[in-house]
């Protein structure tokens, strides 16, 4: 359970997030919608403890990704320990991100061996079980460069399930496809809501989102203007400012 209560973040005088509270339960998909700039992506960073926020916590199953509590304060912890908090919270980027000089195989058992203490052979065995996951069983010893934007995508997200994160996050992870290879991508996806994976999906793909969210959060100007079920927040918008962002993107 992700646990986001009044969060509040500036870049110098441009607050980007203003007292954003949301509950992600286990197993709940959750769309996370609204204009450029609006503060997706640093909402997204700040639950993974890539961002520090002003005011506000967040917190995974309780426990603060960056941060401890001492007394009535919150001080940031090292390096070291937030790496390994961060492990229970798995980030899927627009650009894939993989580290090109590594082949799929050893991109996904990289992190597992560092930070869960797997020997290489059961690293290997569980990064063996997630591409078959994602469909490219066939493509372990293949380097970044050798696939395709939507298979360098679905091996970002057997990389990211490597860690079993309480929750997976992702940005956008479809916007810098070519429009033939966003349904791989997408199908893997339901695949993992389906299975259950606490999901936070960032998407102007707003059908996608009607289909596979449990709760679609609207954002704008660092605020949460308006959530609920897809059908409340897509069919029967309370809030103008929602009815407009989706006039323009629907
Ligand atoms: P998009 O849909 O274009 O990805 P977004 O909703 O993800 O937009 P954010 O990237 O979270 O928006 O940005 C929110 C605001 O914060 C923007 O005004 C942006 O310019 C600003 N911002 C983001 N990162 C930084 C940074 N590192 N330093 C200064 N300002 C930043
Ligand atoms: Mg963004």
């Amino acid at each position: 359970r992700v646990e986001i209560s009044d969060v509040t973040k500036s870049y110098g005088a441009n607050t980007v997030l203003r007292d954003v509270s949301l509950t992600i339960e286990p197993g709940q998909v959750v769309a996370l919608i609204g204009p450029s700039g609006s503060g997706k992506s640093t909402l997204l960073r700040a639950i993974n403890h890539l961002e520090t926020v002003d005011r506000g916590s967040i917190t995974v199953d309780g426990r603060y990704i960056g941060y401890e509590r001492k007394g009535d304060t919150l001080h940031e912890l090292r390096e070291a320990e937030i790496l390994r908090r961060r492990t229970q919270v798995g980030l899927v980027f627009q650009n894939f991100n993989l580290f090109p000089h590594l082949t799929a195989i050893e991109n996904i058992i990289e992190a597992p061996v560092a930070h869960k203490r797997l020997t290489r052979d059961d690293a290997r065995a569980l990064a063996e079980g997630l591409l078959a996951r994602v469909g490219l069983a066939d493509k372990a010893d293949h380097y970044p460069r050798q696939l395709s934007g939507g298979q360098q995508q679905r091996v970002a997200i057997a990389r990211a399930l490597a860690l079993s994160p309480k929750v997976l996050l992702f940005d956008e992870p479809t916007s810098a496809l070519d429009p033939e290879l966003v349904g791989e991508v997408l199908d893997v996806i339901r695949g993992l809501a389906r299975d259950g994976t606490t999901l936070v999906i960032v998407t102007h793909e707003i059908g996608f989102a009607r289909e596979v969210a449990d709760r679609i959060v609207f954002l704008d100007h660092g605020e949460i203007v308006e959530q609920g079920t897809p059908g409340q927040v897509l069919r029967n918008a309370r809030h103008r400012r929602t009815r407009d962002f989706l006039a323009k993107v629907l």
